[in-house]
């Protein structure tokens, strides 16, 4: 029998793409989204779409109320470092209160299988390069704090409440759907595939942060993973909850590591051979406060349990998000999120 999954924060830009690969995977799928930051353009016409926010304990029981749900994917809540050190208390709101909020309900509602947004944030500065989930936990923003709280939670609930959970930490996230239907659209992009790209292809310039830290070329190094591969480690961790696997933390990366340098030089020379651009305009700007030097993550564990490895390489990631970008000049179109009208044909 098909299986439904409630996905909160499908509307956004890792849980959109989330939403297809469960789909695709014939499961039914429940959005909730309030569109903060979300985009209902970004939420497959196949889902059943419901605007509201998570924390809203009575709208988020009636949605289970109204449909059997056999498994939550938790992907709602904020996710800029800088922004959270500057605003701490919407960081513990959006990022704990809403986990507190979905496990009361798949409490109340019986429901067992629940699989987490989680983040690299929470080691913070590792010893080692190459991270395994064993790692001290050192969150050094309240981003990555409100995160590893939220992982405590969900550690509890299993105790508590049998709630069996998946919680994913994940590295650099980047690309876009092959079919350049769904892609990255924040109302501010600061991530550094998304800048390179803009810079490109606006003919704006861009900036590299730092050129003295202790790597092949004195820039950070960051292990990148393709958006769709991400999405689809979340279908398996759901199938693992659905074959009464046990609970896992597990890491999503590749195990390789690119320089800001490299990966400047990489979307640089795919834009050249697109004719999308005549060269990248950068150059190098003071270090970023607290970016750490070099994280690149293990994935032993994700490939042991969940039988997952990446498909999908640097560049093929590069050139997804650089289709996407160039066929969505304005992304949805929608002056994101909140000031849109709740329609779907918006
Ligand atoms: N970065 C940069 N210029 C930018 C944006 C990012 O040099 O305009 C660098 C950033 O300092 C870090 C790396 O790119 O070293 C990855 O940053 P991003 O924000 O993409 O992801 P993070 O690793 O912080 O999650």
């Amino acid at each position: 029998m098909k299986k439904t999954v409630l996905v909160t924060g499908g509307a956004g830009y890792i849980g959109s793409h989330a939403v297809r690969q469960l789909l695709d995977h014939d499961f039914d799928v429940i959005v909730v989204d309030n569109l903060s930051t979300g985009h209902v353009k970004a939420v497959d016409p196949r889902a059943k779409l419901y605007l509201g926010d998570v924390r809203d304990l009575n709208f988020l029981a009636g949605v289970f109320k109204n449909n059997t749900i056999d498994g939550v994917m938790h992907f709602a809540g904020k996710i800029i470092v800088p922004e959270s050190v500057g605003d701490p208390t919407a960081y513990f709101d959006d990022n704990i209160q809403a986990v507190v909020s979905v496990i009361r309900c798949m409490h109340a509602y019986g429901v067992k299988n629940f699989v987490f947004s989680s983040t690299a944030a929470v080691y913070g500065t590792a010893k080692t390069t190459v991270i395994s989930e064993d790692a001290p936990l050192h969150p050094e923003s309240p981003y990555g704090f409100s995160k590893l709280a939220a992982e405590h939670l969900i550690a509890f609930a299993e105790r508590a409440y049998g709630i069996k959970h998946v919680i994913f930490r994940y590295f650099n996230v980047a690309g876009a759907s092959l079919d350049s239907k769904i892609g990255e659209a924040h109302p501010v992009e600061s991530h550094l595939i998304p800048v390179i790209i803009n810079a490109g292809l606006s003919g704006k310039e861009m900036q590299i942060f730092g050129n003295d830290y202790e790597t092949r070329d004195g820039t950070c190094l960051r292990d990148y993973i393709h958006v769709v591969d991400l999405a689809e480690a979340h279908v398996l961790g759901m199938e693992h909850l659905l074959k009464e696997g046990e609970s896992a933390t597990i890491n999503l990366g590749s195990q390789n590591g690119f320089t800001n340098k490299e990966i400047l030089t990489t979307v640089d020379k795919v834009l050249k051979e697109e004719h999308l651009s005549e060269g990248v305009k950068w150059k190098f700007g003071p270090r970023r406060a607290g970016d750490p030097a070099a994280i690149v993550a293990s994935n032993e564990r994700a490939k042991k349990i969940l039988g997952w490895t990446p498909k999908y390489d640097l560049e093929t990631m590069i050139k997804s998000a650089i289709a996407w970008k160039n066929t969505h000049k304005n992304l949805y179109n929608d002056k994101n999120g909140t000031k849109i009208a709740f329609d779907k044909e918006d």
